[in-house]
C-alpha cells in the first residue's frame, strides 16, 4: 500500500512539473511573438515626443526597447487615480522608460509587477505614514509601482539632470524581484563580489557627505538606504553617464555591467 502511495505521489510531482514547464513554454512563446509584434506608429511618435533619451538610441536598441514595450503593455495593468483618465500616451511613455532597464538582459519583465497606479501628480498614501505632503512615486514588494503622472512625464522630457521617477521606482522593482528591496538585484554569477564592494564603499561615501551637508554629484536622496542608493545611482547612470564615468568610474562599471548598456556610447 506505502508502495502504491508513493507511486501516486511521484506521478502527481511528474505531472505538476510537467505543468508548470508546459506553462512556461506557453509563456515564453508568447512574449516573443508579443516582442515581434508591429509597433504602432502613434505609440512610437509618443516616446520621440516625450522620451529624449530613446532618440539617442542606436536603431538596434530602439527595435529592441519596442519589443519590450509590447510584452511589457500587454502584462501589466494601469489604473488612473483621483480622475485621471489612462491613456495609450501615458501607458507607452511610462512603459518605455521602464522597459530601459530591460535592454541587452535576460529578463521576466518585472515579474511580481501586475499593476501601475497613476495619479495626476503628487498624491498621499493614506495607507503610508510619510513625512511628505506628497509622494512621487512608491515601489512596492510583490505590490504596485505608483506613479505621478506629470513627473513621469517630467523624467523623459528632461534626460539630463539625473532625476527620472519611472527609472527610479522601477529600478526598486528590479531590487525587489528576489523579494527584498535591499539594494542588490540579482546578479550575475560571481557578480557580488566587487558590487559589495565598490557599492558599499560609494554608499558609505555618500552617506558622510549628505550627514556634512557637502555636494555630490549623487543626489543625498540615495544616502537614505542601500534600495534608495541603487535607485537613485540608476538615473544618474541612465541620464548624466559622462560625468558619473568621470566621477565614480569603478561604479559605473559595476552599473554597465548589471544593465549590460553603456549610456555613454549615446551620447
Ligand atoms: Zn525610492
Amino acid at each position: 500500500m506505502s508502495n502504491q502511495l508513493a507511486l501516486v505521489f511521484i506521478v502527481v510531482m511528474l505531472l505538476l512539473i510537467a505543468v508548470m514547464f508546459a506553462i512556461a513554454a506557453f509563456k515564453k512563446r508568447r512574449r516573443t511573438a508579443l516582442f515581434h509584434l508591429d509597433f504602432p506608429a502613434v505609440w512610437e511618435q509618443h516616446i520621440r515626443d516625450h522620451i529624449k533619451l530613446y532618440n539617442k538610441l542606436p536603431e538596434t536598441l530602439k527595435q529592441q526597447l519596442k519589443g519590450h514595450i509590447n510584452v511589457f503593455l500587454s502584462e501589466k495593468y494601469f489604473e488612473g487615480h483621483q480622475g485621471l483618465e489612462i491613456t495609450d500616451e501615458m501607458r507607452v511613455v511610462i512603459a518605455a522608460q521602464a522597459c530601459l532597464l530591460l535592454l541587452n538582459r535576460k529578463t521576466n519583465y518585472f515579474p511580481h509587477l501586475k499593476t501601475i497606479l497613476v495619479y495626476p501628480t503628487a498624491f498621499v498614501n493614506p495607507n503610508h505614514d510619510s513625512a511628505h505632503a506628497g509622494n512621487l512615486g512608491e515601489s512596492w514588494v510583490r505590490g504596485p509601482v505608483v506613479l505621478s503622472w506629470g513627473h513621469s512625464l517630467h523624467g523623459g522630457k528632461n534626460d539630463q539632470d539625473g532625476s527620472n521617477l519611472v527609472i527610479h521606482e522601477f529600478a526598486h522593482q528590479l531590487d525587489q524581484e528576489d523579494g527584498v528591496g535591499d539594494g542588490t538585484p540579482m546578479l550575475e554569477h560571481g557578480h557580488i563580489k566587487t558590487w559589495a564592494k565598490v557599492l558599499g564603499k560609494e554608499f558609505k561615501s555618500l552617506k558622510v557627505k549628505a550627514k556634512c551637508r557637502r555636494r555630490s554629484f549623487f543626489n543625498h536622496y540615495g544616502a537614505t538606504n542601500a534600495a534608495e542608493f541603487f535607485a537613485v545611482i540608476s538615473e544618474h547612470f541612465f541620464e548624466q553617464p559622462k560625468t558619473f564615468n568621470r566621477k565614480h568610474p569603478d561604479l559605473y562599471q559595476e552599473l554597465k555591467k548589471y544593465y549590460q548598456v553603456d549610456p555613454l556610447d549615446w551620447e
